[in-house]
This record gives structure tokens, C-alpha cells and sequence, in this order.
């Protein structure tokens, strides 16, 4: 999916689409109605843009969609035969706007996307699905387009790629598109995002494409060039979930059936660890001493994190893991 973030003119719009005739795009993508952080900024053209749009999908004969986000957008795109509709990331955050959406949208069978909300919040994902599936609209996708944390660096939103992939084993038969220009925010950062996307098997890509990247009305430094657009394209490497390769998959067997060992092991381990918790725990108890000691949960840190760097750990890594496991540990020094 490709095309500008925002509809800004006609000629835009179709000088856009011409430059991707030929280009591996199976749906042309334009924002009609855009909503912005700050209210000063480009809002969209507004339903004029809706005919640009189409026409331009149909100079190059591929199907349109566009961001609705009120059942007026709804019924304004519908009316403009608009193929394909999504709902943007902060309309997703907000069940009221997504159940009104979905109200406009009962009896109507039309593809819809759905954006992650802005937060990392899988259960709205989820709901908005349903919401739409129960009016009836069974052509349903999601969009990973990444989430507004206290810090995103380097992206403009974090990918917390985690949280897709739950999704994808939440809802395995559900299209899942990743959008790495909102994950971005920067065109240097596409590429990698995007192949990363493909590696974790999304269904598909959008990404915005702008004639003039440089005099965009919108999200300017996110924006490629049509030809930028199809270098990036030709520079993936396009993944399958298996293969029927027989040495590959004898060697996965393997070193899975190894993996299963080492976890089966670690589980046990884990077990172990957190019955000493435990007696831990009644000692403390015991002795009114606190569950928590600063000075040793700052040493056990430093220490697994050190030796976690012998064994090409990061420190990040080890860091969250203890995090979690002292978490639970306390939890089950509480309940003592
Ligand atoms: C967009 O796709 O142009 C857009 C506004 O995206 P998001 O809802 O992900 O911010
Ligand atoms: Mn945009």
C-alpha cells in the first residue's frame, strides 16, 4: 500500500499515482481527513480530496483507501465508491468513535484496516475488531504503525514489536499490514523497519509516498519519492514461513528439540529459585526484616548484568528479565 499521507491537490494526487503505475502497489493510499497533534497543523483538503483520490486510482487502475474517523467520513467516502477504509491510530484509542464508525458501517461490505491505538493497549486492538465484526464487516485488517511512549528514540513511534506478535497469535486469521513510516518518522529508518516487518511475517506493507517528498503538507521527512518507494522495495528480502528444504528443517528439529531442553531446564530452575524465595521469606518474616533490601537487589543487578556480558547479553535484556523475576519474587514474599 503506498501513496502521499495527506491528498493535497489533484495534480498531486495524480502525478503520485502515475509515478506508481508500474510499481509493486496493490492499493493506492491518500488521507483525506488528517488528525493532528496540534491545531494549527494541516488538517486534509477535506471531501473535495475523496474524487482526486479515486481518479487517481483509476488512472492506474487500482483500488483507493483512505482514514475515516466519524460516520460522516464514513458515508463521505462510501458515497466517493472509496475501496478500502482505515481507522487511525487515535481512533482506535477511543470506543466511542470506533462503535460509531462500526454503526456507519453495518450492512456495508467494505474492507477495513484497523491502526494499533496510540498506546500499547492490545485489548482495544481486539475490541475494534470485534466492534466491526459484529455489524457484519468481514474483511477486516490490522495496521501496526507503532506506539506513542514517554521515549520513542529513534523512532517517532516505538514498534514494541512484541505486541503485534501477540496479536498475530491472538487473531492468527487476521491480515496483519505494518506501516513503517508512522513507526519512523524518518525516511533513513524505513528500510530496516520495514525489512523487519517482513521478517517477522506481516501480510503486507503502507507506506507514504509523496511526488515532492520535500514540499509535503504532512509528515514531510517520512515521505518517499516514488522512485525512493521502489528501491525500498526491491531491496527486501521477501521471507516464506518454512520451507521444505529437508536439511533445513532436519537442523531446526534439532536445535529445537535442544531449545526444549535448555527451557524445560530453565523453568525448573526458575521453579527452584523462587521456593528459596520463598523460605526467604519466612526468615524475613520471621525477623520483621523489610521484603525488600535495596543494597541486594542493587548487587544481584550488577552482578547477572556483568556476567550476562560474558555471555553476549545485553544489559537491557538482563536488566527487564530480573526486573520480572524479582517482581514475582516479592509477589511471592508478600503473599508469605
Ligand atoms: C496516517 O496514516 O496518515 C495517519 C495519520 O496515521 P496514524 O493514525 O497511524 O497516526
Ligand atoms: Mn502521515
Amino acid at each position: 500500500i503506498a501513496g502521499p499521507c495527506s491528498v493535497e491537490s489533484e495534480s498531486q494526487m495524480m502525478k503520485t499515482a502515475m509515478a506508481l503505475k508500474d510499481a509493486p502497489v496493490d492499493i493506492l493510499r491518500g488521507g483525506i481527513w488528517k488528525p493532528r497533534t496540534r491545531p494549527n497543523a494541516f488538517a486534509g483538503v477535506g471531501n473535495k480530496g475523496l474524487s482526486w483520490l479515486k481518479k487517481a486510482g483509476e488512472a492506474i487502475g487500482k483500488p483507493v483507501g483512505t482514514e475515516v474517523a466519524t460516520p460522516m467520513h464514513v458515508e463521505l467516502a462510501l458515497s466517493h465508491e472509496i475501496d478500502i477504509l482505515w481507522i487511525g491510530a487515535r481512533t482506535t484509542a477511543n470506543p466511542f468513535s470506533v462503535q460509531a464508525i462500526a454503526d456507519a458501517l453495518k450492512g456495508v461490505d467494505i474492507p477495513v484496516m484497523i491502526k494499533n491505538p496510540v498506546s500499547p493497549d492490545i485489548g482495544l486492538w481486539l475490541g475494534a475488531l470485534e466492534r466491526l465484526n459484529k455489524v457484519g464487516v468481514k474483511r477486516l485488517a490490522t495496521i501496526h504503525r507503532g506506539f506513542s511512549l514517554v521515549d520513542s528514540r529513534p523512532y517517532r513511534n516505538q514498534p514494541t514489536w512484541r505486541i503485534p506478535i501477540e496479536m498475530k497469535r491472538k487473531v492468527p486469521e487476521i491480515p496483519m499490514i505494518c506501516d513503517p513510516s508512522h513507526i519512523c518518522g524518518n525516511r533513513s529508518l524505513l528500510a530496516a523497519v520495514a525489512q523487519e516487518a517482513v521478517d517477522l511475517l506481516f501480510d503486507g506493507l503502507m507506506i507514504e509516498v509523496h511526488n515532492d517528498p520535500n514540499s509535503a503538507m504532512s509528515d514531510k521527512e517520512q515521505q518517499l519519492t516514488p522512485a525512493g518507494y521502489v528501491k525500498l522495495v526491491n531491496g527486501i528480502n521477501f521471507k516464506t514461513e518454512t520451507t521444505d528444504n529437508d536439511e533445513f528443517l532436519k537442523k531446526i528439529t534439532q536445535l529445537r528439540g535442544e531449545i526444549n531442553k535448555l527451557d524445560s531446564t530453565f523453568i525448573e530452575l526458575l521453579g527452584q529459585r523462587m521456593t528459596l524465595s520463598e523460605e526467604i521469606g519466612i526468615c524475613k518474616k520471621e525477623n520483621n526484616v523489610s521484603v525488600l533490601q535495596p543494597s541486594r537487589w542493587a548487587e544481584i543487578l550488577e552482578t547477572r548484568v556483568a556476567q550476562g556480558k560474558t555471555k553476549n547479553l545485553s544489559e537491557d535484556f538482563v536488566t527487564k528479565l530480573y526486573q520480572l523475576m524479582h517482581e514475582e519474587s516479592i509477589r511471592h514474599q508478600e503473599d508469605v
